[in-house]
């Protein structure tokens, strides 16, 4: 844990705040509701949103938020999972699917078939597909824009994985729609 030295934007008085360098799996439900991102001014306790890069590591995956830059990352523990973030959005979206035990670069494939699977109807203001969750029998997408959700049988899920061939990453990459195809191929 670091300290570190903000003006609240509302009285303008200096608070010292605690900000964590690195986090566990367990803490990804207070990241990903911004609990850990909000901070109490100790002079007005004016909740403020105070986001800053951090590292989560799980038993086989780090995931690294890099807010203001996508610097390259170095790293001195490897894990099969190897992430970085430079946006919220993203670093909420990756984290929700390691948690929940699924595999990211499966999971941006399923994104992009759905997609392909919809009509003009469907993907007229579909801003983006973001995975939600998941429950019994299905991995639920978000779609923004359509202000709707879709879901997606567990069992193709389970058959991607047993037909893909996801290539073996030794650093920290930043995965997404654009990039993921590198790394993936259907046997
Ligand atoms: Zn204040």
């Amino acid at each position: 844990m670091l300290k570190e030295d903000f003006k609240c934007p509302k009285c303008g008085k200096k608070n010292r705040i605690k900000i964590y360098d690195t986090l566990t799996n367990d803490d990804v439900p207070s990241i990903i509701s911004k609990e850990i991102f909000t901070k109490e001014c100790r002079y007005c306790h004016e909740h403020i949103n105070v986001q800053y890069g951090l590292k989560v590591i799980g038993d086989n995956y780090i995931v690294i938020f890099t807010p203001s830059c996508s610097d390259d990352v170095v790293i001195d523990d490897k894990k099969d999972i190897m992430r970085v973030c430079d946006t919220f959005d993203d670093f909420k979206e990756k984290l929700m699917i390691l948690y929940d035990g699924y595999h990211d670069i499966i999971i941006e494939f399923i994104k992009e078939f759905l997609l392909h699977q919809m009509d003009e109807e469907m993907k007229n203001g579909l801003e983006e597909i973001r995975y939600n969750g998941d429950n019994e029998d299905n991995l639920i997408f978000y779609l923004r824009g359509k202000e709707t959700s879709i879901g997606c049988g567990k069992y193709f899920y389970e058959e991607l994985l047993k037909k893909s061939k996801i290539k073996k990453i030794d650093r920290c990459v930043n995965i997404d729609s654009n990039t993921y195809h590198k790394y993936f191929r259907l046997r």
